[in-house]
């Protein structure tokens, strides 16, 4: 899939897509739904960024570039859906703007992105490895690389150039991005280059897939650890909308007045002072009492 930098504004076309939109009150029988679930998990002050009422909300169908059609909520009419950033990957990180996850394949392989921020940094205590070795590693290579002892490995989170994030696993504890990567000696970089001409001579497929791509430039790279390329699975299932269409308010808006019937400038003027007027003689009132209400 094409990608472009997470700070390039996506570009998308406002058309008439196929088909229609859904019934608006079951899109907002639906909305009212989650926003309670939502609601429950927050203290209401955040509820304005994380369940916002459905009055302020904003109905578009989006046409992805995998061919599918989808409905989704704006706050607000101004901003269209591809300027959002709406979508979450598949451990819930959202996605750059104009992209949403739409999983068709999940047998396609990963592309290799390059590292462009090393952010997050947390540490993990694991058991020792199992006996068992993993699917796709023989009993043999297990006795070499299985750890029997617990350990503690950190693990960082990188932003990678397709603007999605993945997590990383440091060299050492005390690695830090600034150490730069670890590399093995270059005799062992040279063994390893041998064993790769002598696995792709016998398997020219290898140099087709991602993964004997990757590994061919890790070698020529000094076989750096971390590397400085990761898969990114979430590149494979990000889908960007690529057209837009506007369906509506999710609660409709009363029609806006006409110019005609809205009151002139010094009408609603003299209407301010006045009720400034009674709210400085409500307060006057209030003093006198000497009971403030418990309001700020
Ligand atoms: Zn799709
Ligand atoms: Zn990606």
């Amino acid at each position: 899939m094409a990608y472009s930098a997470a700070d390039e504004r996506p570009l998308a076309v406002e058309r008439r897509l196929p088909g229609r939109a859904r019934r608006r009150t079951d899109a907002l029988h639906d909305y009212e739904k989650s926003n309670a679930e939502r609601g429950s998990r927050f203290p209401s002050p955040l509820w304005p960024f994380f369940a916002p009422d459905a009055a302020r909300c904003y109905r578009w169908r989006a046409e992805l570039d995998c061919g599918c059609i989808t409905e989704l909520l704006t706050h607000g009419d101004s901003i269209p859906p591809h300027q959002h950033r709406l979508g979450n990957g598949l451990t819930g990180e959202p996605l750059p703007p104009g992209q949403l996850y739409c999983e068709h394949d999940a047998s396609v392989p990963a592309p290799y992105r390059d590292i462009t921020a090393w952010r997050d940094r947390r540490e993990v205590a694991l058991p020792p490895d199992t006996a068992e070795p993993p699917e796709g590693i023989t009993a043999e290579l297990w006795t070499v690389l299985r750890r029997c002892e617990p350990r503690t490995e950190a693990f960082w989170t990188v932003l990678l150039e397709c603007g999605h994030s993945t997590e990383v696993v440091a060299p050492s504890l005390g690695w830090k991005p600034a150490h730069g990567p670890c590399v093995v000696n270059p005799a062992r970089v040279r063994e390893m280059a041998e064993e790769f001409d002598h696995a792709a001579a016998a398997d020219p497929a290898l140099l087709e897939t991602f993964d004997g791509q990757h590994m061919r430039r890790m070698i020529a790279a000094g076989w750096p650890s971390p590397r400085p390329e990761q898969p990114c699975s979430t590149c494979v299932h990000a889908r960007t909308i690529v057209a837009y269409q506007a369906v509506g308010w999710l609660i409709p808006r009363d029609t806006a007045p006409e110019q005609s019937t809205r009151p002139a400038r010094d009408v609603l003027e003299r209407r301010l002072r006045r009720a400034e007027a009674d709210a400085e003689r409500l307060r006057a009132e209030l003093a006198q009492i000497g009971e403030a209400p418990g309001l700020g």
